[in-house]
């Protein structure tokens, strides 16, 4: 898996104060999506275990309130392992005391069985659609079609 990013205090993905990845690699293509360099799963850089010690000590700091996952997608198969390993390690260093949210274009219904949701506060699902863009500034997410689902709520058949 390859990243474009990480914010180490970033207030605009998410509750509070988060960390924040941005990983490489999308096939769903929206029309007009805020980021289209992150389709390219060659973009940015691999993924490496020192990528996620610097993850996991960032967290530590009290004001971080969590880890938010975006990309891209992060339920692409090339990253979904990867950061299911990311989750299970913050979850094994902090419990539940730093949430961890995630965004991918794909709807909850059809990805809810992936092991990484074990791991996952809140997803904010579904696809961009441009005619259904939020012109809301601090929108956590970008067309009206997209649903903040808090996982916990949602019963598990
Ligand atoms: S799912 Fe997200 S990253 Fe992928 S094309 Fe749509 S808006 Fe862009």
């Amino acid at each position: 898996m390859n990243y474009i990013g990480i914010s180490a205090f970033d207030t605009a993905n998410g509750p509070g104060v988060r960390v924040s990845l941005f990983v490489s690699g999308c096939r769903l293509r929206c029309p007009g999506c805020f980021n289209p360099e992150s389709w390219d799963f060659a973009a940015g850089k691999p993924f490496t275990e020192e990528t996620q010690a610097k993850i996991l000590s960032a967290l530590e700091e009290e004001y971080v309130e969590g880890l938010s996952l975006l990309g891209g997608d992060p339920l692409e198969p090339e990253n979904v392992d990867v950061l299911t390993d990311l989750c299970r390690a913050v979850r094994e260093k902090f419990g539940s005391k730093k949430s961890i949210w995630l965004w991918t274009g794909r709807r909850y219904e059809h990805v809810r069985d992936l092991p990484i949701f074990q791991y996952i506060d809140t997803v904010v699902d579904g696809p961009f659609v441009q005619k259904l863009k939020v012109e809301t500034k601090g929108a956590w997410f970008g067309s009206s079609n997209q649903r903040i689902i808090p996982i916990a709520s949602v019963a598990k058949e």
